[in-house]
């Protein structure tokens, strides 16, 4: 049974069906698939190679690029199912751009690049000088940059809902509207419908897995808002912005944005925070909508006259390594994949990979990855933990505004911004 119907949950269904056809699935969501952040997010299906300098340290060199080398596989992996079952989702593979948008960040764009060449892989992190950035996209914000080509995007809500109707047709049971409200020993899933008995269970709820004693101390939850502007093709050529790349700034608050098919800018990031539980902050606030509406605004002034038309946010799975871990927990029948920190759309392909294979006990090349249970560190517990993740998160967003205005961040939100660092996560700036 698969607990949470989003892309980790029916990629991991996918995976078990393709492989053992007579397996009996079933997806307990409490929304409708695709519901939570699968079917909301930006849609970049990006790789891994911005994390190599964290994946190195945590595994070594050859462990960080076999790594990376998995995510990209199921970059393309999604384009060729997308392919194979007719699911439209606007797959197209262009390429990510970072742009620098301050002195600190063009340093971070050289390391990257940096870490890509002495990894042995110079050509996954390119650097960009100003001008090649600007004829990918002009802004005055913009400065240099890097190119790492494992990047396309993809309509989300569509891959979800394909993704849905393909493994139903190869016959997983998906009960939505159904909350699981315990897991107990069985694994026997409880809801308010009645229960489910299964030999194996995988919790696939993304920042839900606050809740979950299980994995709780691998996940803190903040948010996330995107704003949608009306179609305007014609100003996407004025700009040069024609090719399709994903992009985004260096912010620890990340600002990402890309292109629709029909002529939009999607664009994301800004004042999302932390809390304690899944509420109505991680979706409903206007504030945070307004702060990712300001840094369109500030990055396109050249789209003044076009009108913003939509918004939304969503809960962001942080994990301590700012990598997902996907594993197995005591007694051995209980699977996780969390933690993706807001980049979840290409590795969650992986976590379905994965998470087949360790229900089915296959000793493959992916259930041997790094991220595969990882002794790597854990948060604290309650309340420690949301008190934490709530104070860093405002901390780090202080600290990109301040860097981004030109001004010193002010020492006490510098000194909580960097203090993840300093207790050994790898988050923050
Ligand atoms: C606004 C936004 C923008 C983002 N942009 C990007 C991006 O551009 N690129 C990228 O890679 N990532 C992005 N992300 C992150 C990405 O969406 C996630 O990493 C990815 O969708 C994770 O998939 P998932 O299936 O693990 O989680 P989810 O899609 O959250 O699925 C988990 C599901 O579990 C369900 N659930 C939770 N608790 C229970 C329960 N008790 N019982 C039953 N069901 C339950 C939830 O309703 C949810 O549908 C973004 C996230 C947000 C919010």
């Amino acid at each position: 049974m698969i607990i949470g119907g989003g892309f980790t949950g029916l990629w991991t269904a996918y995976h078990l069906k393709r492989g053992h056809r007579d397996l009996g699935v079933v997806v307990l969501e409490q929304d409708i698939c695709g519901g939570g952040p699968s079917g909301r997010n930006g849609g970049f299906a990006s790789g891994w190679w911005d994390e190599l300098d964290g994946l190195v340290e945590l595994y070594g060199a050859e462990a960080a690029v076999t790594a990376c080398r998995e995510v990209a596989r199921s970059i393309d992996a999604i384009g060729a199912f997308c392919t194979e079952h007719g699911v439209d989702a606007w797959f197209r593979k262009s390429g990510y751009v970072f742009a620098a948008t301050g002195p600190r960040h063009e340093e971070l764009c050289a390391a990257m690049a940096q870490a890509a060449a002495e990894a042995g892989v110079p050509e996954e992190m390119i650097q960009l000088t100003p001008e090649e950035v600007q004829s990918r996209c002009k802004s005055p914000a913009f400065r240099s940059g890097a190119l790492m080509r494992d990047g396309a995007s993809v309509q989300p809500a569509i891959l979800a809902r394909g993704l849905r109707r393909v493994v139903l047709g190869m016959g997983v049971t998906i009960h939505e509207g159904t909350r699981v409200q315990r897991l107990d020993p069985g694994p026997t899933a409880v809801t308010e419908h009645g229960v489910v008995r299964a030999r194996h269970a995988v919790l696939a709820v993304n920042a839900w897995g606050i809740e979950w004693p299980a994995i709780s101390r691998r996940v803190a939850a903040w948010s996330t808002y995107i704003v949608l502007t009306a179609p305007a093709p014609g100003k996407l050529a004025e700009i040069g912005w024609t090719g399709g790349e994903l992009i985004s700034d260096l912010r620890q608050s990340l600002r990402y944005f890309r292109t629709t098919r029909d002529g939009r800018i999607a664009f994301g990031g800004g004042g999302g925070r932390a809390a304690a539980t899944i509420g109505r902050s991680f979706t409903h606030s206007l504030r945070a909508v307004e702060e990712a509406a300001g840094g369109f605004r500030r990055f396109f002034p050249s789209w003044s006259d076009v009108p913003i038309e939509d918004g939304w946010g969503g809960p962001v799975d942080v994990g301590p390594t700012h990598l997902p871990a996907f594993g197995t927990v005591e007694p051995g029948n209980v699977h996780y994949a969390v933690g993706y920190t807001g980049n979840g759309v290409a590795p969650s392909h992986l976590a379905g990979r994965v998470l087949a294979d360790l229900i089915i006990g296959v000793d493959s090349d992916v259930v041997r990855l790094p991220v595969v249970n990882p002794k790597t560190g854990r948060f604290p517990p309650e309340p420690l933990r949301s008190l934490g993740a709530f104070a860093v998160r405002r901390a780090i967003i202080a600290f990109d505004n301040a860097e981004e205005a030109g001004r010193r961040p002010n020492l006490a939100a510098s000194a909580v911004a960097r203090l993840p660092r300093r207790l050994g996560y790898l988050l923050g700036p």
